[in-house]
């Protein structure tokens, strides 16, 4: 089975020549029980889909393939939030049912469980077709009508399970790096239409694209924001940082958002300058792209945001930390918010009383399958931050943590590395007593 499989994938061109980070499994939660199977997590190799909006016909066409490994030999666990109408494995027709859905608990929601049999080590190759519709996710949107056309928007956020990715297109936890490519076709629309991403770009008729994401992509990396040109203003500027490194910023603003476009440049042009200067180059190549909705709710992807324009500069930060080093699982999600109160926003809490130990707090759990963000990250672990200011001073600290962000820009971090870095960079083993319980939230002072 193994060859036949490896060869289809071959055969169809999906294997992505590129690295595609073989160590992934080595982060992903181990296997586990779901009725009666083994579930094993998968490493995605690469993921090409189409999307095709029909603005007459009101149709929204998704294929997605999915060429993927197993580490250990079992039923594979990923997760796609859509009906899911036809489906082949290896090119052979499955029935939808066999991908079936199956809950984890409130911090992870529910995932897929594929109920056949994958053997370890050769890729598989997981064929959909289904109409794209509002997700089946906590608080999803669909694509939306507007008076010109449609408005779509990725819509990712860290606060719910099941809002990544997965929302739109088969994907995974975010340990797993893959290439992902997508064919975006907009049919019948009477009016222009606009998009916005993160992708590499490459126009290959009338609204009509084909989009390409790197291979370090991971389940909340990619952008895209689709809107009728008549609600959006929209300018590209080029930013000279630190270096001589340049960057073209792109902002597009709908046109119902608070701020002018100007002042948006301008926000983003201080931020990206700023943070070139004191953590460290731009890891995203030579652009940058900022979408300015017209609601709260603002959101971090790779070298890119959808966000409020109260929230740029904090969003922008996260191109360096949360998207630039990522956070290898959702437990390690807190520190990218922590850093960014702290670093970014000013959040310093230098106040605060030190002489006195505060209430332990759990930022980082330790359920592997955790898909939520502790939402205790902002305040409380900007307070973390503080104290391990007062133990080894601002400057330190900042100056540890930019090295952080360089030694491990566009790869995933995990919370027991940063606190290794930290402890050997400082030369302070008290910070282990601070992990211990403002991170881990173990409630013990005897160390
Ligand atoms: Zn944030």
């Amino acid at each position: 089975m193994g060859v036949i499989l490896s060869t289809a994938a071959l055969a169809i061109g999906l294997l992505p020549l590129q690295e595609n980070f073989s160590e992934d499994l080595s982060f992903a939660p181990p296997a586990r029980e779901v009725d009666g199977l083994l579930g094993v997590p998968m490493d995605i190799q690469s993921l090409s889909a189409t999307l095709i909006f029909d603005l007459e016909a009101r149709t929204k066409e998704a294929t997605a393939d999915l060429v993927f490994k197993v580490g250990e030999t079992g039923y594979p666990i990923f997760d796609i939030r859509q009906n899911i109408r036809s489906a082949t494995l290896d090119m052979k027709p499955i029935k939808p049912e066999t991908i079936s859905i199956f809950d984890m608990g409130p911090q992870s929601g529910t995932m897929r469980l594929l109920e056949w049999e994958i053997q370890a080590g050769a890729p598989s190759i997981l064929q959909l077709a289904y109409d794209l519709e509002t997700p089946d996710a906590p608080a999803a949107r669909g694509a939306l009508k507007r008076e010109k056309g449609l408005f779509f928007s990725t819509n990712f956020t860290d606060l719910k399970p099941g809002r990544y990715l997965e929302q739109w297109f088969p994907s995974n936890l975010i340990y797993d790096r893959f290439a992902f490519e997508l064919e975006l076709q907009l049919k019948n629309a009477k009016h222009e239409h606009l998009i916005f991403t993160n992708a590499e770009v490459e126009e290959i008729g009338n609204h009509n694209w084909r989009l390409r994401w790197p291979p370090h992509t991971t389940a909340f990396s990619p952008m895209l924001v689709i809107a009728p040109k008549d609600d959006i203003e929209v300018s590209t500027k080029t930013v000279k940082l630190t270096k001589g490194q340049k960057v073209k910023v792109t902002v597009a603003q709908d046109n119902k958002s608070t701020g002018s476009l100007k002042s948006s440049h301008k926000k983003v042009a201080e931020a990206l300058k700023d943070f070139s200067k004191t953590v460290g180059p731009w890891p995203h190549g030579n652009r940058c792209t900022v979408y300015v909705r017209n609601s709260s709710g603002s959101m971090e992807y790779d070298g890119a945001t959808t966000t409020a324009y109260g929230a740029i500069r904090h969003e922008i930060f996260h191109s360096w930390f949360g998207r630039g080093v990522k956070p290898r699982s959702q437990n390690d999600a807190w520190w990218d918010e922590a850093w960014d109160v702290w670093f970014a926003d000013g959040g310093r809490y230098s106040r605060m009383d030190f002489s006195k130990p505060g209430k332990a707090i759990t930022l980082c759990g330790s359920n592997p399958w955790n898909r939520t963000t502790a939402g205790q990250s902002y305040g409380k672990g900007a307070q973390f931050f503080a104290r391990v200011a007062h133990l080894i001073g601002e400057k330190k600290l900042r100056s540890i943590m930019s090295d952080f962000f360089q030694e491990n820009a566009l790869q995933t971090a995990s919370t027991q590395e940063m606190e290794a870095f930290l402890i050997e960079k400082s030369g302070n083993s008290k910070l282990q007593a601070l992990f211990n319980r403002y991170v881990y939230g173990q409630d013990d002072l005897s160390d």
